[in-house]
């Protein structure tokens, strides 16, 4: 009984099920309690940027159209703001006023206009904000789709990257067109000429472009073709999609979440690494990476282009140094994770989309976003991000290490009282002495007044420092080298303790029945303080407050009340064949377990230094 430690099982359920309660609270839902314990050990987070890490508020601020910069004003959705120089008193520069029209025309989201100038909106942020500018110019989607009615449509890819709707022009002389818009160099190498049908700048737009990215901006281009008449229906749309006008580029921002940036900054104290994977443009990532404190101006970009062109090998060595992947696909995703798992992390990774599926499921944990998350990426995923945001997943971290810890500490205390009586009976069967304890004793020990107790061990809140220590080496047990020497110290120390006690009241009394309860009643005491002992793995159980986990305080307080009674009850005292003892004997048995204390106080004295956890932060 005392060798099999059959709580374990159950604790180490109570655990998990603890922290994913824990987790829900902050936002994420464990789908496999596995993974709880694989988060403790999580040393790299690939994370979207779009919507995770930053707030996925996308508002236009410059647009560049027919050569000329307009800032444009208001915050986020509301329409109330201003594009500077639209020369709104007289006449709107023509390619500014198509560009606008492009991007609410080639359109998905909708706005619905309050009084107060805030919009209701629905759909793609990235959308709405083409909305948002362009009905800052008085150019609402609803009055104009009644005017252009949409014929056909190509629906965004990302693997494409632009995308173009197909319109009639009901009032006006504009006939037939499309309207494009997506990535500026992928929308260039379509077009072949400017809105006047001039010959085309691209260096100059591209260079344009680069100056809205580098200032973290996230830019589209619009372009513009006039047709003859609508996309035949059994016909291939695509093959409209080609020179066409260039009408102008949209750059919006999408400001960090605040939270992110704290929770990288908490990440890289916790030694965990974290990447930046995202379809936009490099330069627009880098910026914002350097906002969030995941990478530094000038810092090497990998774009899925320059994946294509090299090995995993050369791969595997590059992602030690670069922590931003732009304009990747989901499938460049899945070989940064294997990149990075085959260089010892353990990786978290997030997705919404379906073809995110590979890399979630590739992933020691594949996180699925809770909102912007498809249904399939959620089938494949670990855990869901209910609220999409990357700090979520980082508090998810923080709690499978509690989670760990907490695992870790209860099979310690199992395990060292376990062996203490393993030893206890086993030195008095070699030395042919009479028996400490009793089978139906050591149920009673083993079951109810350890069972309280490391039950309650489960509910221990994290220590200080979980978040500044490098994260757990994956293949490192859950009782880790120390742990085990401190588990024979503290088998040995008890097992000692509870024979002198059994010896003593032997020799003095001569009642085996007395000095059993006695041998017993140490042990219950042993446990008692051990318990305390096992609430941390390097400090003292003195620097921990009992009432931190009050349900240990009170659980270990009922299995001593428990185990008192049990003594005096005649009840009891028939199944377990106890007896009362007397206070000498209380005072003795006291002092005696106590020993445990300064024991194992001295072993985390002695080995804590070398074994303490680094205090500096991994180097990402
Ligand atoms: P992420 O979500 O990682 O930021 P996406 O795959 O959504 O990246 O977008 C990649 C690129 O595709 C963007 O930088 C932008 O240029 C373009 N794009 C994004 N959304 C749309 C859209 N709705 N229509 C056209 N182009 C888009
Ligand atoms: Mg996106």
């Amino acid at each position: 009984v005392a060798a099999i430690p059959e709580g374990l099982p159950i604790v180490l359920t109570v655990a998990l099920a603890i922290s994913v309660r824990r987790m829900a609270q902050r936002h994420v839902i464990i789908r496999r309690l596995p993974a709880v314990e694989t988060l403790g050990s999580c040393s790299a987070i690939g994370s979207d940027k779009t919507g995770t890490l930053t707030e996925n508020r996308m508002t236009v601020q410059q647009i560049d159209a027919g050569g000329r910069r307009f800032e444009v004003t208001g915050i986020g959705y509301d329409t109330r703001g201003e594009v500077d120089g639209d020369g709104s008193g007289g006449v709107r520069p023509p390619a500014l006023e198509r560009t606008l029209l492009v991007g609410a025309l080639c359109n998905d989201a909708s706005l619905l206009e309050s009084d107060d100038g805030l919009a209701e909106v629905l759909g793609d942020p990235t959308e709405i904000a083409l909305l948002v500018s362009a009905a800052k110019v008085g150019l609402v989607k609803d009055v104009i789709e009644d005017r252009y009615v949409r014929v056909g449509e190509i629906p965004f890819e990302s693997e494409r990257r632009w995308a173009a709707t197909f319109h009639r022009d009901e009032e006006g002389d504009l006939g037939h067109f499309v309207a494009v818009k997506g990535a500026p160099e992928r929308v260039l190498e379509l077009c072949d000429a400017d809105l006047n049908d001039g010959p085309l700048d691209r260096d100059g737009i591209l260079a344009a472009a680069e100056e809205m990215a580098a200032r973290g901006l996230r830019v589209l281009a619009m372009a513009w073709r006039d047709l003859d008449g609508p996309p035949e229906p059994s016909g291939d749309p695509g093959r409209h999609i080609e020179r066409l006008r260039f009408t102008g580029l949209q750059g919006m921002i999408d400001p960090p979440r605040s939270e992110a940036i704290e929770a990288v900054r908490g990440c890289q104290a916790a030694g965990i690494r974290v990447v930046m994977i995202t379809g936009d443009h490099a330069t627009t990532a880098l910026a914002i990476a350097d906002r969030l404190g995941i990478a530094s101006p000038g810092d090497p970009v990998l774009t899925g282009a320059e994946m294509e062109r090299i090995d995993d090998g050369e791969l595997d060595r590059l992602v030690g140094d670069v922590a931003v992947f732009a304009r990747v696909s989901p499938e460049h995703k899945l070989r940064i994770v294997t990149a990075l798992q085959r260089n010892g992390h353990t990786v978290a990774v997030t997705g919404d989309g379906v073809n995110d599926a590979p890399a979630l499921k590739a992933a020691d944990i594949g996180a699925a976003m809770g909102r912007s998350g498809t249904d399939v990426a959620k089938e494949a995923a670990d855990m869901v991000v209910t609220d999409d945001n990357f700090a979520s997943i980082f508090a998810a971290v923080e709690e499978g290490r509690v989670a760990f810890d907490n695992v870790r500490k209860t099979t310690f205390f199992l395990i060292s009282t376990g062996t203490a009586a393993v030893i206890a009976v086993l030195a008095s069967l070699i030395f042919r002495f009479p028996l400490p304890f009793l089978p139906a004793q050591m149920l009673w020990l083993n079951v109810v007044t350890n069972g309280i107790q490391d039950v309650a061990l489960a509910f221990e809140p994290g220590e200080k420092d979980v978040l500044r220590r490098r994260p757990r080496p994956r293949r490192e047990g859950v009782v880790s080298a120390l742990l085990w020497e401190r588990t024979a110290i503290a088998g040995a120390v008890m097992a000692i303790g509870t024979l002198l006690v059994f010896f003593w009241e032997l020799n003095a009394h001569d009642d085996l029945a007395m000095a059993r309860t006695a041998a017993l009643t140490t042990m219950v005491l042993f446990q008692v303080f051990h318990v305390g002992n096992s609430r941390s793995e390097h400090r003292s159980a003195f620097a921990r407050s009992p009432l931190l986990n009050p349900l240990l305080f009170v659980g270990t307080i009922v299995s001593l009340a428990i185990h008192v009674a049990a003594l005096y009850l005649p009840f009891t005292q028939f199944i377990l064949r106890v007896v009362p003892l007397d206070l000498e004997t209380w005072i003795r048995m006291v002092a005696v377990a106590a020993s445990i204390i300064v024991v194992v106080e001295l072993h985390k004295l002695v080995r804590g230094p070398r074994t303490a956890p680094a205090r500096k932060p991994l180097a990402a």
